[in-house]
């Protein structure tokens, strides 16, 4: 057994991180200013879109997305159980009745199909959340939306330098929202970005984010700027900090050699795991992608085992390896399930999979020889455990 406690994720910071908000601190700005320009120019480049908004969270990102989308009570919005529930609540906070299709065995990505069946004359959006930072199948997705006169938000907060056939997503003719939690791919402690083709909604997202002020407050700061502003609509407090995209600038930097170390160790898990019958790997989807492999979520066969997977997952710490779970259904938390009351059997996909995922510790800077401990704990537990 390990001798040291392996965490499920830890962010990958270094000296550049350091010095960029060193410098960040010693230059007397340290909120909203020339270094998060810096980092939506960067990271607008890096995912080739037309505009993009630095935020405080995804979770801010989305809240302003749906806010755009001025729902009137009824309105629905058509998004995936298997994610993390600041998807589903703010389409709440919103306005809007948030409405579960089922996902795809394998991937766990929203099923289009199953998109299609909810549609109704109240639908007013689709939010596809690339799981895990595998991508969802965009095509259909958008030309579904466009046969129904739809829009798009995509939650990517997994899926920072995720490919969906040749082009990064942040690309497409869609809204996008980006997480820099620290267990992302990239982090800026907290942070989120938006990036979409669609200039209006961009620019209404940034007098959203900042009090409805019809100009940024470092600009106004400025020696050449002035310090008057107004109000041009009732806002929030959403930006991000310059000492955020201080971390952000070098994550950006470092994150196609991320993609590269967490490629290398899901493809040990799977090779090593496949072996194991109580166990089903992750699926990869049939059509051209890059995997950002944010998460590495093996499913666990545990009507094949006496204990169930929150067990499995006290067995793994007991050998101290840690893990995550990404996710329990939405609908299986009580205020949704109070909420929804779906009939047992509704989501039959995303209810086989919520009782059975769960993440294993993956990050770049861990070795070989720790996802080899990995392997052999979850071995020993099935071996302990086989009923
Ligand atoms: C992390 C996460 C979010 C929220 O991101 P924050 O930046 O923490 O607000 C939203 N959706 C999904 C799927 C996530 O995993």
């Amino acid at each position: 057994m390990r001798s040291a406690f392996l965490p499920f994720s830890i962010p990958c910071l270094g000296e550049e991180e350091i010095a960029e908000v060193t410098d960040s601190l010693r230059s007397g700005w340290i909120t909203t200013g020339p270094k998060v320009k810096r980092f939506e120019e960067a990271f607008k480049a890096y995912v080739d879109a037309r505009f993009a908004v630095p935020l405080s969270s995804a979770t801010a990102g989305l809240h302003l997305s749906f806010l755009g989308l001025k729902l009137q009570p009824g309105d629905e919005v058509i998004t995936t159980p298997m994610t993390f529930a600041a998807t589903v609540a703010m389409i709440v906070q919103a306005g809007g009745c948030p409405v579960l299709a089922d996902i795809e065995p394998g991937s766990l990505n929203l099923s289009v199909a199953e998109v299609e069946k909810r549609i109704t004359p109240r639908t007013r959006a689709i939010v596809p959340v690339h799981f895990a930072g595998q991508p969802c199948d965009l095509d259909p997705i958008i030309s579904l939306a466009q046969q129904h006169g739809l829009r798009v938000i995509e939650d990517a907060a997994h899926a920072v330098g995720t490919e969906y056939r040749g082009r990064r997503i942040g690309s497409f003719p869609t809204v996008s929202v980006f997480s820099f939690h620290p267990i992302k791919n990239i982090t800026t402690g907290e942070g989120g970005m938006v990036c979409t083709d669609d200039e209006e909604f961009a620019e209404e997202l940034s007098l959203m984010k900042f009090h409805g002020m019809n100009r940024e407050a470092w600009k106004r700061y400025e020696a050449s700027g002035t310090p008057n502003y107004d109000i041009v609509l009732p806002g929030f407090k959403y930006n991000m900090m310059d000492l955020q995209a201080a971390l952000g600038i070098h994550q950006l930097r470092k994150l196609d050699d991320f993609i590269t170390k967490r490629t290398d160790l899901a493809a040990f898990y799977n090779r090593e795991l496949a072996g194991l019958d109580a166990v089903i790997t992750p699926g990869a989807v049939i059509y051209p992608h890059r995997h950002a492999w944010h998460l590495y979520t093996p499913l666990i066969k545990v009507e094949q085992l006496t204990i169930d997977r929150d067990r499995f997952m006290a067995e793994l710490k007991s050998r101290n390896i840690g893990s995550g779970l990404h996710f329990k259904a939405v609908h299986h938390h009580p205020w949704y399930r109070d909420y929804f009351k779906l009939p047992t059997g509704f989501l039959p996909v995303a209810d086989y999979a919520s009782d059975r995922i769960l993440s294993l510790p993956l990050f770049p800077t861990m070795t070989r020889a720790d996802a080899a401990d990995v392997v052999a704990a979850v071995s020993d537990i099935i071996t302990a455990f086989r009923r």
